[in-house]
């Protein structure tokens, strides 16, 4: 069927919602869901009738690709609320977009926009209560499409299933973040899947991720595969330098996510005559700078912590130590972006959506 209005999604609503089980102000990200999600599913290279249905599990074939082959995509957003009570997301389309730029490069269908944004938008109406104004509190949109034809067979599914999950959260503060420089492992090549937001990306992280952490450091600076001079992003966030006072950031490319956080910070920073340059920063320039005190600030951007400060980082043996800042870029543009984000400041970049 073509979807063409909200009208054309099903509705399959709970009798019982869970929200007054829920306690708002001690959530843990990521683990709690609202009371509905949305399924489409492609079959027969077509879309069929979205449904918005109780948030519960679901079978499916043991040998569905996605476990084998891991074809699987998401995206990752949020919707705030304002003191009207009004709920909002932030560049939506910006998702929507790079979701089926991750669709083309995993040779999955593309989701029409109306199923996506459309979808989305009526899935957040019915489960307004749960996003909470104030203190950092959004709702975690989390968009995905897996493969679900059976059969062991490496080549792509016919069949997908697309969905969209909610979680409300709180604001993140990951504690202070030590880094390492990969020196060895990488998250991306060129040619490969690093700009798509694909499961396998994070998988693929994790054992790099576990043997920093186990010598005391939360997150990995990944480098270019190629050289492992090129400074590129931070854990699953991108990466701003500041050296005296210019922000560097690593031009997009296959191996590094465009990020929605990032895009808008450089935005942010030149409207705040902020010096901001788009360019990549070599190990050998970071470490110098470390070295010679002109290295004020990292700091990772990203949907989920917004901006994330690095308190150091190793690079081979030696560990740096970042200076304590009186006036913290990091900390100034995190306020100006969430103030937007929030509806408190006034959207001059019309970046907000109301639903
Ligand atoms: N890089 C990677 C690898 C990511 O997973 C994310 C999170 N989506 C980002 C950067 C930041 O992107 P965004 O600002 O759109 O959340």
């Amino acid at each position: 069927m073509e979807i063409k209005t909200l009208e054309d999604i099903k509705l399959n609503l709970t009798e019982r919602s869970k929200i007054n089980d829920i306690d708002f102000e001690n959530l843990s990200f990521g683990n709690v869901f609202t009371d509905h999600m949305l399924v489409c599913d492609f079959v027969n290279g077509q879309w069929k009738q979205p449904e918005i249905m109780p948030y519960a599990p679901f079978t499916i074939e043991p040998s569905a690709r996605v476990f084998h082959y891991g074809q699987a995509i998401f995206e990752g957003m949020k919707a705030y609320k304002d003191e009207a009570g009004d709920v909002w997301l932030f560049r939506p389309e910006q998702n929507f977009a790079r979701f089926n730029k991750s669709a083309v490069r995993l040779a999955m269908p593309e989701v029409p926009e109306e199923v996506f944004l459309g979808g989305l938008k009526k899935l957040i109406q019915i489960d307004k209560e749960w996003v909470k104004r104030g203190d950092g509190k959004s709702l975690y949109i989390r968009p995905f499409m897996i493969a679900t034809s059976s059969g062991v067979i490496a080549s792509p599914s016919n069949n997908y299933r697309f969905m969209i999950i909610l979680s409300p959260a709180k604001s993140y503060y990951s504690g202070e973040v030590k880094v390492v420089i990969a020196d060895h492992f990488s998250r991306a090549a060129n040619g490969g899947i690093g700009a798509a937001k694909a499961a396998g990306n994070y998988s693929a992280q994790f054992y790099p991720t576990k043997l920093a952490n186990e010598k005391g450091f939360q997150q990995i600076i990944w480098t270019d595969d190629a050289t492992h001079t090129k400074l590129e992003e931070a854990g699953t966030m991108n990466v701003f330098f500041r050296i005296n006072d210019t922000l560097y950031t690593a031009p997009t490319s296959e191996r590094i996510l465009d990020g929605v956080t990032r895009k808008s910070l450089i935005e942010l920073a030149k409207k705040e005559n902020i010096n901001v340059e788009v360019r990549s920063v070599l190990v050998d320039e970071l470490v110098a700078a470390a070295k010679d005190g002109s290295l004020k600030e990292i700091f990772g951007a990203g949907t989920a912590a917004v901006v994330n400060p690095i308190a150091g980082f190793a690079y081979k043996d030696e560990y740096f130590e970042l200076p304590k800042v009186e006036k913290s870029y990091a900390l100034y543009l995190k306020e100006k972006l969430t103030n937007i984000q929030n509806k408190v400041a006034d959207d001059t970049f019309n970046w907000t959506v109301k639903i």
